[in-house]
């Protein structure tokens, strides 16, 4: 559980009050009502579920409450562990609604984030490997070729990843033609699938699964590269729109709106993209 909902924060604690409530009175859990902090993590899980649709099969309430995916596989996840988490635990050992708890908005970046703030870079390593492939051999049968402006890359078949990226090139193909300044944010394609730790850290990077596509590495800033991250809301904001907008519209992020920024990652994480309810015009960044 990490509480990170802008919107919502005042329900989100009437629900951490409820769940202490229901830790105190037993008899409560009895209760056929669903509490608060349990709508939160069943409407979260839907979410989830309308990104992977053909992977999750379905959306469990047990007794006590606890919110559990079912996937097609047969494997099982606990939504929420509950657990109060700093925000390094969280990224070391999220669940699922720690993954979704920021909301990822679409379109421009109107303000720079806040530190701590990194939609999207808090993942279920398990969980991409239950969709993508448990291991590096697993996730290399599920590669294929996609052609992404004129170079051949591979990229996931899975839960429609290379198609998805293939539909960008064709938009950016496009808009290249009457943009041409563009391209040093766009090219050269530095790589997609590489099996790998994200630097500095013990966590398999998103490149592991084939769904991720690194573009002008030396053009576009990556925060670890200048020793720090930061707002640099001037250098997130030159980054052309169209660019993003283009991502964003078939299912990637990105990193250009975390504060880890990371302005030449994009990665396909439809459940993130499809829903916006928790964001208002001014909430990107
Ligand atoms: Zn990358």
């Amino acid at each position: 559980m990490y509480i990170h909902f802008f919107k919502q924060r005042h329900s989100i604690w009437c629900g951490v009050l409820l769940s202490m409530m229901m830790c105190c009175v037993p008899s409560i859990l009895e209760a056929t009502d669903i509490w608060p902090m349990e709508r939160e993590s069943l409407l979260l899980a839907k979410q989830l579920q309308t990104g992977y649709p053909d992977y999750i099969q379905a959306i469990e309430t047990d007794n006590y409450g606890s919110t559990w995916i079912l996937l097609h596989s047969g494997e099982r996840f606990l939504f929420d562990d509950k657990r109060s988490k700093t925000l390094n635990e969280t990224l070391n050992a999220p669940d699922l609604q720690d993954m979704l708890a920021q909301p990822y908005c679409i379109g421009a970046v109107l303000a720079a984030p806040q530190p701590g703030e990194h939609p999207g870079r808090v993942r279920v390593e398990a969980f991409f490997q239950a969709v993508y492939g448990k291991n590096r051999k697993a996730v290399e049968a599920n590669l294929v070729p996609v052609v992404f402006l004129g170079k051949t890359v591979s990229f996931n078949v899975q839960n429609h990843a290379a198609e998805a990226l293939s539909r960008v090139s064709e938009e950016l193909s496009a808009l290249l033609v009457t943009h041409p300044a563009y391209k040093r944010y766009i090219l050269p394609v530095n790589g997609t699938m590489a099996w790998r730790t994200i630097a500095g850290t013990k966590r398999l990077s998103t490149h592991s699964f084939g769904i991720a596509i690194d573009l002008a590495a030396q053009h576009n800033g990556y925060w670890r590269y200048r020793g720090r991250p930061g707002a640099v809301l001037d250098e997130r904001q030159a980054f052309p729109q169209e660019v993003v907008d283009i991502f964003e519209r078939n299912g990637f992020i990105w990193g250009g709106k975390w504060w880890e920024y990371d302005f030449m990652h994009f990665e396909y994480r439809p459940e993130l993209v499809i829903m916006q309810e928790r964001c208002e015009p001014n909430d990107n960044g």
